[in-house]
């Protein structure tokens, strides 16, 4: 979508701090970390948030969600674990509209969330 920040990102029309890519997965650092170690995973395919995705995307939210842990266990935290959190829409404070899963470890993260 022309005017998303996160497919832009992902065909590197704006800079990110890149740690993986692949035909349909993108993942970066988040700008404003919440933890030690705090990425992002998207898909390269514009889909707005989860609340839009049907049984078509079940191959490529398994994917998704295999590389967010491949990604973390790398980063040393596969012991411990972390938290994987994907907002949606108003009442889940989504704020970038391109669905991404927060991968966050590192810390202690407290629950619930506010
Ligand atoms: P959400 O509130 O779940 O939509 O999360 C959006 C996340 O994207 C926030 O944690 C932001 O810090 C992060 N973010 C926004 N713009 C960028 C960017 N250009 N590069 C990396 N992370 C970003
Ligand atoms: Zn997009």
């Amino acid at each position: 979508m022309a005017d998303c920040i996160f497919c832009k990102i992902a065909a590197g029309k704006i800079p990110s701090k890149k740690i993986y890519e692949d035909d349909e997965l993108y993942a970066f650092h988040d700008i404003s970390p919440q933890a030690p170690v705090h990425f992002l995973v998207i898909p390269k395919k514009h889909i707005s948030n989860i609340m839009e995705t049907s049984s078509e995307d079940s191959a490529l939210l398994g994917r998704l969600l295999h590389k967010a842990q491949a990604l973390l266990s790398e980063r040393g935290c596969a012991e411990k674990g972390g938290r994987f959190v994907i907002n949606c829409k108003s009442d889940g404070m989504q704020t970038v509209e391109h669905i991404h899963i927060h991968v966050l470890g590192g810390r202690v993260l407290s629950w619930p969330p506010g």
